[in-house]
């Protein structure tokens, strides 16, 4: 291809996920709102200012504003260029791993739902239906001979690890929203990459399952029983309803979790190593399922053909 071409795409790519990447911060604070549709324009969550369109470009405004809204000075959560940045490298990924082809298309699309489900789990312990449907009419779409994925392959894909983790479910092991996640995405990846997905999220998830149980272990051994009732106070706080769900999600009290400072907070019954979830699981599966994908989509290939050398295939 022609290299000025070439190049003009990279470009494209990567502004084009940018700016799609503002639209899925408004879908990740919006969806779980049942508010997508009802408030044309931005708004800053804390002062309810209507964000002027000068101050919604992606990246650039947060670096202008330094971080903070114009109107009221409190901060914006780093989440927000965060995502933006982060659906930019996938759309610049997605372009270099498959060139001017359709597939590129299809998985800017299927990325793109997958950063919302991963962040509206995070927030909410929950996977939006609308981001499986999404995913699932690319599976469909994709189901005419394209992107070199036989439809048997998909027919396994769909069913080989979504059924017995449906089972998983049914006894409490794990959301019917990954299920269905395992689903759609077994039917894009066909099963020689969803099984790899799977194996993935699933040494992802111990592994992190661990070290936040071992964070607990060591933040109640610091902590002394005086602040045990701020605890009780705050799991209280968080668990009832969506009233105090809104006020968790509120991107200020985002930051703490994400600068990762624990320790130096002395004021806030807020701060918790974990949100507790409403069905009593602590974390979330769906973002391990999401970064698993993506090191499926980008390096499933490679993984896959060495294990087949090693097996001898
Ligand atoms: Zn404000």
């Amino acid at each position: 291809m022609n290299a000025a071409l070439n190049v003009t795409l990279y470009i494209f790519s990567a502004l084009a996920g940018l700016a799609v990447g503002s639209f899925l911060n408004v879908c990740i604070y919006r969806l779980p709102r049942g508010e997508f549709f009802s408030r044309s324009r931005s708004y800053c969550p804390k002062c309810g200012a209507q964000i002027k369109a000068y101050d919604n470009i992606p990246l650039f405004s947060y670096i202008v504003l330094r971080g903070r809204c114009r109107n009221c000075k409190e901060r914006i959560s780093p989440r927000y260029p965060l995502v933006e940045l982060l659906t930019c490298a996938l759309w610049v990924g997605n372009y270099a791993a498959f060139g001017m082809d359709g597939l590129t298309l299809v998985w800017d699309i299927a990325v793109s739902v997958l950063v919302v489900a991963a962040f509206v789990d995070l927030d909410t312990f929950e996977i939006p239906d609308s981001g499986i449907v999404v995913l699932l009419i690319l599976g469909l779409v994709t189901f005419a001979p394209f992107g070199g994925v036989s439809w048997q392959d998909k027919l396994i894909g769909c069913v080989c690890v979504s059924v017995p983790m449906l089972i998983v479910c049914l006894f409490g092991g794990m959301g019917f929203g990954d299920v269905k996640l395992y689903f759609v995405l077994g039917l894009l990846l066909g099963w020689k990459k969803i099984l790899l997905v799977f194996l993935l999220s699933a040494v992802l998830g111990a592994v992190v399952s661990v070290a936040v149980l071992v964070k607990k272990r060591v933040g109640k051994r610091g902590k002394n029983t005086s602040e045990s009732r701020d605890e009780d106070a705050e799991l209280a706080e968080y668990t009832s309803g969506s009233e105090s769900f809104g006020e968790s999600a509120r991107d200020g009290e985002r930051e703490g979790d994400d600068d990762d400072a624990g320790e130096s907070n002395e004021d806030g019954a807020e701060e918790s190593d974990v949100v507790p979830g409403k069905k009593g699981h602590e974390i979330p599966f769906g973002p391990f399922i999401a970064i698993a994908t993506l090191v499926a989509l980008y390096g499933g290939d490679a993984v896959i053909s060495m294990y087949a050398r090693i097996l001898g295939l």
